[in-house]
């Protein structure tokens, strides 16, 4: 079944003692015992299985903000995608631009956690964007095209996976790109999955970088944007439930 619009999901990064998360997560449990659209929340995975149990009655959904490619073996202080879904996860981000550029994972490993985390059943958010560098350059579409095509599975289906569009220069800055752009790059991002999966119209494609309650209603209204990763804005409980509800959800 196709995840109800708008998608607003909320990666915690490396912010959570126990103490906060489950506070922030009691916070959302809270209104979110049937929810109209998706909601969900990617806590370190140091606090994802108590997040999971604290909102195990409600509508969120709980995810890892990534895992490895294998599902077991030794690599130390990583994390596989069947452990992430025993800890109550049901879906994983990878290629976030702070492990693509802070920690230098490539196109091909990115594909390959991601294949990983499909064949473990969990819902794969794919991170893609250009750096500012890339954008001043005028490379965006080129930048794109590579990762989409080096990082982004065959296998993906629109069930399966959904593609997240940040900018790596619009991440945490406080600055996004223009409501023109943005609509520029979806529409664009659109024709390419739509020209190489079957059920690339269907697959959601969501925003990210400096999404806040302020922007959400104007980012979420154009036509291919189908929800909204949130970073800082994610880690206040109001803040956050007023970008989900500015987007339609209920
Ligand atoms: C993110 O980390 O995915 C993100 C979009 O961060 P922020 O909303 O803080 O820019």
């Amino acid at each position: 079944m196709p995840l109800a619009r708008p998608i607003v999901f909320g990666n915690w990064k490396m912010h959570g003692l126990r103490a906060d998360a489950l506070a922030l997560a009691g916070s959302l449990a809270q209104r979110s015992a049937r929810l109209s659209a998706t909601l969900g929340i990617f806590p370190p995975a140091t606090v994802l299985a108590e997040v999971a149990r604290r909102v195990a009655d409600t509508a969120l959904m709980v995810g890892g903000q990534d895992c490895h490619d294998k599902p077991e073996g030794p690599y130390t202080g990583c994390i596989s995608a069947p452990m992430l879904k025993d800890a109550g996860a049901r879906a994983v981000i990878v290629g976030h631009s702070e492990r693509r550029h802070g920690l230098g994972e490539s196109d091909d490993f990115v594909c390959r956690k991601a294949r990983a985390a499909i064949e473990s059943g969990l819902l794969t958010v794919l991170c893609i964007g250009e750096t500012e560098e890339e954008w001043l350059a005028g490379r965006r579409f080129e930048v794109l095209t590579r990762q989409l095509d080096g990082s982004l599975p065959d296998s993906a289906t629109a069930e399966t996976l959904l593609i997240a569009y940040e900018p790596v220069w619009a991440i945490g800055t406080g600055r996004t790109p223009s409501i023109e752009d943005i609509r520029e790059t979806h529409a664009w991002l659109r024709r390419r999955l739509a020209a190489r999966f079957a059920d690339g119209a269907q697959m959601a494609l969501l925003y990210g970088g400096s999404v806040k309650a302020a922007n959400a209603a104007e980012i979420m209204a154009q036509p291919e944007v189908d929800g909204v990763l949130v970073g800082g804005a994610s880690l206040h409980a109001e803040e956050f439930w007023r970008i989900y509800t500015s987007g339609g959800g209920a």
